[in-house]
Order: structure tokens, then C-alpha cells, then sequence
């Protein structure tokens, strides 16, 4: 196959060869136009294995290499990706649908978690702790912790490689990566700009980073070797059910990023206006394509009259269409697959009561592009489709109308990844957030589901999977801790003054 001109041109810019990608066996398409974009020839089992014993011998070298000088490589990394931001954010775009602000946007995460990786190479903090014992002195070290599995999902094709890589090589460790099947083009993008970026680094390990293309077969073997020490892998609870106890069985550790049913709360006193703007946002950005989209709005029965007629007409006026064309909010979704999905979603909510507004297909493009109205479901009650996470835009509004229920109603799902709850009362806001408000891992107040910092730890609980990535004290999950306890006195105290004279 050939490249379409606009797509050689952007690889090559970026620095990828383009005769990797046309002479393959395994397809790419782009959801912009439906069309095959590209051909790659992927990883193999053996391949795979074999980049793991490269990625160890990688591994005995950089966890020598002072912190502070592994940040350096990250320092450059945020360079180049600043001088890439706005040819790797079109190729997002081309690859995963979105819109160039989300593209470019997803890009300027990857700069923010450099900048913070940086910083963090100088404080990779162990603890001081007090001793019972005398004349002694107990600390805590972090250490490298070794070879890195990272797997990610189509939907942040590169930003998630960059929380995980970034902190990762500060933390002393090697990286392998196997990104979506869906989503090849931009890993290989990201895998040049990160060798521009060794190249003027100049003192790191061959094999520091490396890129296995292909799907959940090549991704299984990370999951499956002693040789990895860390999955963290990103993607729908279905694939962590799989790839979880696998790393459990082994005793690996993991970090799991999975599926999200993520809800907000309009309360009496709700600043509506700005609810709305959040809740359109947050539910039908990305055209429903993150895992922090917000798929369920409980709205209070004393204001649901003034906002969701508002916000069913926000649904109707809203632009959907090709995001490298035109200006629409709302660009396609990934692939048939989901919008099969998408469209049993809203049969069976209607089944269960539901007054379906928008969902239907839009003919934008070729008959292999799949480009839908958002969707917005009033339901009668939390059921169905609604339990569940369908990774497309839908929105199921119910009213409430007691505050201790809806916690209830909110927190009786699966997934616990993000929550929102609209309200300038003092009590409610802080019930939301306390022990016995949101079950999820991140709750935020005022504003939509999505669109997190990476100063924050990011992730969730439950069959999200409890894995956290991205700022806070996230990157512990990259090293491991030795506690350390040192006698300096000419005496042998036991500890729990235990006594055994010989
Ligand atoms: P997916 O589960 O289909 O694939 C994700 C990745 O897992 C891909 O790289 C895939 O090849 C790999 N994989 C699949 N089966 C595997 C196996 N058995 N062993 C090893 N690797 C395997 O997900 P997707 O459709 O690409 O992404 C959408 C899903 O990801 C949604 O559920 C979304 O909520 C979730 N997601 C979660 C987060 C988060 O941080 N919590 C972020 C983005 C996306």
C-alpha cells in the first residue's frame, strides 16, 4: 500500500521511516476517513520475548545512572515533544479522531508529566523513621525497580506512554510498550522523537525504550514473563480481568488503568450555567472516547426542568464531523465495533424506559467512517445499559430526588474511576468527598468527569482496577522500597526488646 501524501509527510517530519509502515501485514485505519492508513509488520511472540532480555540487560545499566541525570533524558524529551507538539497532535488526530485541540492538547500532557518527572528525578524521598532501638538509625530507600510493561489503549495513544515512560526512566527503569493495534503510527512517532532525544542524551543504555507492535498476543507476553517487574496496562475491564491475575499468579506488580461509569450530581443549588458547559464537555467531548467521559448525570427534581430541556438542546446544536476538515466538537467514533455498540447501548435502554434524544449515525465521509449525534438517554431508573461503561457518547440523566439515595445510586456501580458533584452547599460538597461520599478515585467538585492535571495521582477503584499513574506519589509504583536499619552503637538491642544471650 501507499501513504496518503499528508500522512508521509507528518511521519516523516517526525521522524519515522516511512517504509515501516506500508509493506506490513497488519492494517491501520483511520476513524477520520475509515480508510486503511497504513500497514505494519508486527511483533511476534519470539520478537516480544527477545526484547525483554534486551530491555533487562538496559535495566543493569540505567539504575546506576544518578537520578537526577536520568532526568536529563526527560528534560530533553519535553523538548523535543514541545518542538513536535503540533505535527504528533495532527497525527493523533488522524490516528485516534480527534480533534486538534484534544490532539494537541493530549501532547501537552505528555510536556506537563516531563516537566513534573524532572523535577521529581531530585525527590525520589525515602523516610527518616524513628528507632526503638539505641545507638541505631532506620531509613527507607527507593530503588529501580526493573523492566516496565506498558500497555495502552487506542483512546490516548500517546499521553499515557509519556505518564508512564516519564516516570519510569527518572525512576531508574527500562520501558517496553505496547501500544492499541488501533493506534500504531503515533507510538512509532513517539519512539523517534524519544531516540532524538537519547541521541543528544547521549549516555543511555541501548534498548532503554522499545516499541512491540501488534495486539493483546504480543502484549501477553509481558504480562506472562518473570522479566517484567511492572504491568501497567490501560484499557478496557475486560482486558484487565485477564491481564490482572496474570501478573498476580507471577507475583508481578501491575497497574491497572481500566474501564470507567463515571456519574455527576446536579444538586438544588447548582450553578447551572456552568453545569451545563461542564456536563457537555465532559460527556460528549472526545465523542465519548475517554475513560473519565461522563456517562451518568443525576440531576435533582427541583432543577431538572431548567436544565435538561438546556442541555437537550445543547445535544441537538452540537457539531459533529471530521476533525481535520472542520471545526466540529464532535469527531468519530473509533470503529464499527463501537458503534454497534453504542447503538445496543440505546436499544436496550429503550427497552428498559428510556426516551433516547440524538445517537443516530451521520453520513459524513466514506460509507467506513462511523461518525454519531451524541446521545442523551432520560431514564426512569439506573438499569441496563446504564451499569455498565459503553465507550461511545451516551448520556442516562435520572432524577432524584434525596441526597443519602443518590450517593447510594451513584456509588452502585462496577467501575470507580471519576465523579462530579455541581452544588455550592457546604454539606453536600464535603459529604461527596468524605468517607461516605464518591467511591471513586478522583471526585471533583464543580467541574465534568474529565480533563485531569498530571499533578494528580490518576486513577480508580473497583473494576477500574486501583492502579494510580501520573503525579502525586504515583511514581512509587515504579521502584521498590528497602527499609533500612543501621547500628552504629558497640550494643545488639533486639527489637520488641526481645533478649537471646549466648
Ligand atoms: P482494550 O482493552 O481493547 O485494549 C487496551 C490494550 O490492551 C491494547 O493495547 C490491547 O492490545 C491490549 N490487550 C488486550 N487484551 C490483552 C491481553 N489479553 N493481554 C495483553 N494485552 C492485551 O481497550 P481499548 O478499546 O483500546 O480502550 C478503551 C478502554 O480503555 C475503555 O474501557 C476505557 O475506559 C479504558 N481506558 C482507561 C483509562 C484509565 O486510565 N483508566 C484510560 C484510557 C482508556
Amino acid at each position: 500500500m501507499s501513504l496518503a501524501p499528508e500522512t508521509r509527510s507528518l511521519l516523516e517530519a517526525l521522524g519515522v521511516d516511512a517504509a515501516r509502515t506500508t509493506a506490513g501485514t497488519m492494517p491501520s485505519f483511520s476513524p477520520v476517513t475509515g480508510e486503511e492508513i497504513a500497514a505494519l509488520t508486527p511483533d511476534t511472540p519470539a520478537t516480544a520475548a527477545a526484547a525483554v532480555a534486551r530491555a533487562k540487560e538496559a535495566f543493569k545499566a540505567w539504575r546506576l545512572v544518578p537520578a537526577p541525570k536520568r532526568g536529563e533524558l526527560v528534560r530533553l524529551l519535553g523538548e523535543e515533544l514541545r518542538a513536535d507538539k503540533v505535527a504528533l497532535g495532527k497525527l493523533v488526530s488522524i490516528e485516534a479522531g480527534k480533534s486538534p485541540s484534544e490532539g494537541q492538547g493530549e501532547v501537552q500532557e505528555m510536556i506537563d508529566i516531563c516537566d513534573f518527572a524532572v523535577g521529581l528525578s531530585r525527590q525520589l524521598y525515602g523516610l527518616t523513621i524513628a528507632t526503638e532501638r539505641p545507638g541505631h538509625r532506620m531509613m527507607e530507600t527507593w530503588h529501580p525497580l526493573g523492566v516496565v510493561g506498558v500497555i495502552t489503549a487506542f483512546n490516548f495513544p500517546v499521553a499515557v506512554w509519556a505518564w508512564n515512560s516519564a516516570l519510569a526512566f527518572v525512576c531508574g527503569d527500562a520501558v517496553i510498550w505496547k501500544p492499541s493495534e488501533k493506534t500504531p503510527l503515533t507510538a512509532l512517532a513517539c519512539e523517534a522523537i524519544l531516540a532524538r532525544a537519547l541521541a543528544r542524551f547521549g549516555a543511555a543504555p541501548e534498548n532503554l525504550s522499545q516499541v512491540l507492535i501488534g495486539a493483546g498476543d504480543v502484549g501477553n507476553v509481558l504480562v506472562e514473563s518473570p522479566d517484567v517487574a511492572l504491568i501497567s496496562a490501560t484499557g478496557s475491564t475486560r482486558m484487565g480481568r485477564i491481564v490482572g491475575p496474570k501478573v498476580a499468579a507471577r507475583f508481578g506488580r501491575s497497574i491497572l488503568e481500566l474501564g470507567g461509569n463515571n456519574a455527576g450530581i446536579v444538586c438544588p443549588s447548582a450553578d447551572l450555567d456552568m453545569t451545563l458547559r461542564a456536563v457537555a464537555f465532559g460527556a460528549m467531548g472526545t465523542a465519548g472516547q475517554r475513560c473519565t467521559t461522563m456517562r451518568r448525570l443525576f440531576v435533582h427534581e427541583s432543577v431538572y426542568d431548567a436544565l435538561v430541556p438546556r442541555l437537550i438542546k445543547a445535544y441537538a446544536s452540537v457539531t459533529v464531523g471530521n476533525p481535520l476538515e472542520t471545526q466540529a466538537l464532535v469527531g468519530p467514533l473509533i470503529d464499527r465495533q463501537a458503534f454497534d455498540a453504542m447503538q445496543a447501548a440505546l436499544a436496550a435502554a429503550r427497552a428498559a424506559g428510556g426516551t433516547v434524544h440524538g445517537g443516530a449515525r451521520e453520513a459524513i465521509g466514506s460509507d467506513a467512517a462511523y461518525y454519531v449525534h451524541p446521545a442523551l438517554v432520560e431514564m426512569p431508573e439506573q438499569v441496563g445499559p446504564v451499569l455498565e461503561e459503553t465507550f461511545a457518547p451516551i448520556l442516562y440523566v435520572m432524577k432524584y430526588s434525596d441526597f443519602d439515595a443518590v450517593l447510594e445510586a451513584h456509588n452502585a456501580v462496577g467501575a470507580g474511576l471519576s465523579s462530579s458533584i455541581f452544588t455550592l452547599d457546604l454539606r453536600e460538597m464535603e459529604t461527596f468527598l468524605s468517607a461516605r461520599g464518591s467511591d471513586c478515585g478522583i471526585a471533583n467538585v464543580n467541574i465534568g468527569t474529565s480533563g485531569a492535571e498530571i499533578g494528580g495521582a490518576f486513577g480508580g477503584e473497583k473494576e477500574t482496577g486501583g492502579g494510580r499513574e501520573s503525579g502525586s506519589d504515583a511514581w512509587k509504583g515504579y521502584m521498590r522500597r528497602a527499609t533500612n536499619t543501621i547500628n552504629f552503637s558497640r550494643e545488639l538491642p533486639l527489637a520488641q526488646g526481645v533478649t537471646f544471650d549466648i
